[in-house]
Formats: C-alpha cells, sequence, structure tokens
C-alpha cells in the first residue's frame, strides 16, 4: 500500500493575504460573455408557428444542429426555442478547449470502446478539422487558435504517464512532443512542471461565448428563427402517432414534424431521460491581461492550453487580451441534484483556484482576478455524450457531454441529424451512438456515491495515482463521475 503524501497545492500553500487581495477586485460575471459583442435580442414566442424542426436549447448542440441542418437542406424550415439567452448556459461560460476528442479523452475512449476507438479517434479529429473549416467558411469570429495544449506533470508519478501509447504507436497521426522539464518550462514558466507533452493537433482555443452568438449570427443568415426567453414546456403529439408534434411554451406553440432535444443539463423534457446525468459544478478565474513584463515572466509564446494531470484537474488558458483563465480542480455535486444560480458564488472554490493560481506561476504575484464564475456540467456515466430517439424517430437528443463539449456537440449535431433523417451512417452504426451508459440512481444515493467517488480520487491524488477498490469496483462496472 502506498503511503499518503501530500499533493504538491498543500506542500506550497501561498500567503492566505495574497490570496484573499487578488480576488477582491473580482465580479461574480462571466468574462467571455462580457467580452463577446452582443448579437441582437432575439424576439420571444408570441403566436403559433409552423416549421419542419423544431430545436429545443440555444446551446452549442441547438445551433449546430439549426446551422447543419440547413445546410443539409436549405429549404427546411427551422426553428430554435431558448429559454433564456443564446450561449448563456455551458456554451458561453467554458473554458474554450476545443478537443478533438468525441469520447471525453483518450484512455476513456480506449476503456470503453476498445474496439471501436481508432474510428472514434479519427471522426474526432475530422470533426475538429470540419469546424476549423465552419469557423473560415461561416466567419465565425471566435477567437479560434489552433494551438494545441501542453499537459503538464507536476507530481513525479505523473512524469511517466506522459509517454505511455505513444511508444505502442497508440495516439498515432497526431504530433505529440513529450518535453522534460527545461523544455516544459521553456513553454510555460512554473517551478512546479516536471514534465510536459504537448499535443499540437488536436486541441483548439476559442472564446466559447462569441462561438455561440456567431454561430446564432449564422443560423439566422441561413434562414433559421431563433425565438429567446422561450423556455419549451411540453412536446407532445398533434393527433396522429405518425402526425406533426407541438412544442409549447408558457405563451405559443411551434407544430413541426421533427423536434431536437438539445437542453444540456438542464432537466430533460422527457422524463425516461431525467436520471441519466447530473449537474456538477465547475469553478473558473480570469486575471486582468497580463502586462508585457508579466507575460515575458511566464513565456507561453505558443498561447497552448494547459492542463495538469492529477485527477482533480486544472485547465488554463489565455484569452485574446493576455488574461488567465483558470479552472477546475473542484468538481461539486450538490445534494438534490439541481441546477441553481444560487450555487455559483462559492468562496472555498475561488479561494483554492486562486491559491492553486499563485503555486504555480509565484512569478505572477501582483496579478489581480476580474472574473469567477461557475457552471453546470451534465455528466453522465460514461463521461462522453449518449444519443437517443422517440416519437417514431421524429425526435432526437443528445447530452451528457461531461466537461467536453465545445467540439463534440457539432459531432453529436452530424448524429441527430442522421438519425432524424433514418439513414445508416458511419455516425450512427457506432456503439457509442447506439448503446447509452448506465443512469445514476435516484438522490439521495446519488449524493453519496458522488461523495464517495470524489473522496476516492482525491486519495488517489495524495498516493501517487493508486485506484483504491471502490474506484476499481467502478471502473469494472463502467460507471464514474466526473467534470
Ligand atoms: C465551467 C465549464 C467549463 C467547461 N469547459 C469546457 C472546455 O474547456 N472544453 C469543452 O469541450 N467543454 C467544456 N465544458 C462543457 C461544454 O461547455 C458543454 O459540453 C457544451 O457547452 C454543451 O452544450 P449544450 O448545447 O449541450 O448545452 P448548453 O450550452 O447548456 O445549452 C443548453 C440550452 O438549452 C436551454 N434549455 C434548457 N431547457 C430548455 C427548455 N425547456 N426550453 C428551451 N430551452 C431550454 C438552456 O437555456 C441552454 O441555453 C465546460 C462546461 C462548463 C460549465
Amino acid at each position: 500500500m502506498v503511503a499518503a503524501t501530500p499533493t504538491v497545492w498543500e506542500r506550497s500553500t501561498p500567503d492566505p493575504a495574497l490570496v484573499s487581495e487578488a480576488l477582491a477586485g473580482s465580479e461574480q460575471r462571466v468574462f467571455w460573455l462580457d467580452e463577446a459583442p452582443p448579437t441582437p435580442s432575439a424576439e420571444q414566442l408570441t403566436s403559433g408557428a409552423t416549421a419542419d424542426l423544431v430545436v429545443v436549447g440555444g446551446g452549442y448542440l441547438g445551433l449546430w444542429t439549426a446551422v447543419l441542418a440547413k445546410r443539409r437542406d436549405p429549404g427546411r424550415s427551422v426553428v430554435v426555442l431558448e429559454a433564456e439567452t443564446v450561449g448563456w448556459a455551458a456554451s458561453g461560460r467554458n473554458g474554450g478547449f476545443c478537443e478533438a476528442s468525441i469520447t471525453h479523452g483518450e484512455e476513456n475512449g480506449r476503456n470503453r470502446w476498445p474496439s471501436e476507438y481508432e474510428q472514434l479517434h479519427r471522426l474526432g479529429r475530422e470533426n475538429l478539422d470540419a469546424l476549423a473549416r465552419d469557423v473560415d467558411e461561416l466567419g465565425l469570429d471566435c477567437h479560434f487558435e489552433r494551438t494545441g495544449s501542453l499537459a503538464v506533470a507536476v507530481e513525479p508519478h505523473q512524469v511517466p504517464w506522459l509517454s505511455e501509447g505513444l511508444s505502442e504507436g497508440l495516439s498515432e497521426g497526431g504530433h505529440h512532443d513529450v518535453l522534460d522539464a527545461a523544455a516544459t518550462r521553456a513553454e510555460i514558466d512554473s517551478p512546479i512542471f516536471l514534465a510536459g507533452r504537448w499535443d499540437r493537433d488536436d486541441v483548439a482555443l476559442l472564446q466559447p461565448a462569441r462561438l455561440a452568438r456567431e454561430l446564432a449570427r449564422a443560423a439566422r443568415e441561413l434562414g433559421v428563427r431563433i425565438f429567446e426567453h422561450s423556455a419549451v414546456t411540453a412536446v407532445e403529439r398533434s393527433g396522429a402517432r405518425s402526425g406533426p408534434q407541438v412544442v409549447r411554451t408558457a405563451r405559443a406553440a411551434v407544430t413541426a414534424q421533427q423536434v431536437v432535444l438539445a437542453t444540456g443539463v438542464f432537466p430533460s423534457l422527457l422524463r425516461r431521460d431525467r436520471l441519466m446525468t447530473v449537474p456538477v459544478y465547475d469553478y473558473v478565474l480570469m486575471t486582468e491581461p497580463l502586462t508585457a513584463e508579466q507575460k515575458r515572466a511566464v513565456g507561453w509564446e505558443h498561447r497552448q492550453g494547459l492542463t495538469d494531470l492529477a485527477n482533480q484537474f486544472h485547465y488554463i488558458r489565455l484569452s485574446a487580451d493576455d488574461r488567465v483563465l483558470f479552472g477546475g480542480y473542484d468538481a461539486i455535486h450538490h445534494a438534490g441534484g439541481r441546477v441553481s444560480s444560487r450555487y455559483e458564488d462559492r468562496p472555498a472554490s475561488y479561494e483554492r483556484l486562486a491559491s492553486h493560481f499563485f503555486t504555480m506561476f509565484p512569478q505572477l504575484e501582483d496579478v489581480r482576478f476580474s472574473h469567477r464564475w461557475a457552471g453546470a456540467i451534465d455528466t453522465c456515466t460514461r463521461f462522453a455524450a449518449y444519443y437517443g430517439t422517440a416519437r417514431g424517430g421524429d425526435l432526437a437528443y443528445a447530452r451528457g457531454f461531461t466537461g467536453l463539449g465545445v467540439g463534440a456537440t457539432r459531432f453529436a449535431a452530424e448524429v441527430l441529424l442522421d438519425l432524424l433523417a433514418g439513414t445508416e451512417t458511419e455516425r450512427t452504426q457506432l456503439e457509442v451512438v447506439r448503446r447509452k451508459p448506465l443512469p445514476f440512481p435516484p438522490e439521495p444515493a446519488t449524493a453519496v456515491g458522488v461523495a464517495l467517488t470524489k473522496a476516492s480520487l482525491d486519495r488517489a491524488d495524495h498516493r501517487q495515482g493508486q485506484r483504491n477498490l471502490f474506484l476499481k469496483a467502478l471502473d469494472a462496472a463502467g460507471l464514474g463521475f466526473d467534470s
């Protein structure tokens, strides 16, 4: 049995006065939503309408579905109904890591879908390439930068993990550089970086709220009608079994033959789908723009995304104006499993993040935070989105992106359109599309299970990554909890 040792975040803790001073001027607001140019506000649905396709939800999944539906068939009439405003939820407040992976990372993909992993890897890469082309062709002004990302070891036992798979030819086709401590620190300087792996091809960075608003603009230009402040309360058949569906809001309804549910972490409009995901809150800090001198002190010439390798990991990146986004580590499931803005101001999580920021970048001790925010992640037990249809194939849905949906929602939109078209494609044949994950148990069992899992993951981070029996049992059952 491996003895418990403190993690790097516990071995070197910055002065608590520095942490509170650095947070003192921060506002509880989403930087990305503040920075993105506003879109013309969309009208509310106030009178009845008809369409060929109604998309419920104006996050990435709903917006990509609308855009790609028009691309497939420009004559199809498409309506998007959004409960609040386009991109206000996860899509407007995430880290902006746009990854090729459609399996929530390579390890999760290989473990769960070993026989189709290579295909999933290829499809994910093709999806990222297609997304990059769409950014150009649709003129999506979203600060898209294909910088790759640097995964860093911050504990000695993580160093060998960086080369795992590379020697056996796994991860092939990509451009990966394993860097020693000096080479890692030459990229991004931190005294706690022991080694790194720069995956150059499979990750792009973007401004998330801009992507959502620009997708809405592109959708409108293609003829999609978008209604905001129009929460859908029910989707019903209008009469005959194969007849059109009525998508109701409080004030009016849209009648359409086909419906896509793209409601993310929010309660599913299909009752049977409700136990499939739980909301997990992730917390984020954004600094003020670094001065030229502060930027020199950290390097970061290649502007990669940055992550560390623990179970409880951080994601870190630069914005276009050289602020540092520092998020992750705490992934909080609140008992009861509800989505609520009251969970967003969590001082303990922000203080922990600020403390870890100064442990990682002690040379930036004069930097202050301008924004702090949180968002809810639609976690499912296999961490990668699942798909379903109902109403004889006229209603399709996807959720459960579990913290890796910026790129994967575009792939999912293609899957949903394939499913509605009723055509067999390479995508619809995939096990990842045909099979669903196990649901979570009802509350309070989920809250107890999540607390046990989190404690076990924390324990593993203190014991050289060694997983205890509880985690091994979950692994064997294909069940998990992540953000
Ligand atoms: C803090 C945070 C950091 C993240 N970082 C990353 C990252 O770096 N990289 C990455 O790949 N992923 C990341 N993610 C995950 C990523 O943001 C999501 O997977 C993605 O945005 C999901 O898009 P979506 O369209 O499914 O959901 P959402 O963006 O949540 O959109 C769903 C929409 O549906 C609407 N809606 C819900 N119910 C109804 C209804 N009844 N009627 C009408 N409208 C309704 C909601 O108002 C909402 O606008 C992060 C998430 C969070 C919260």
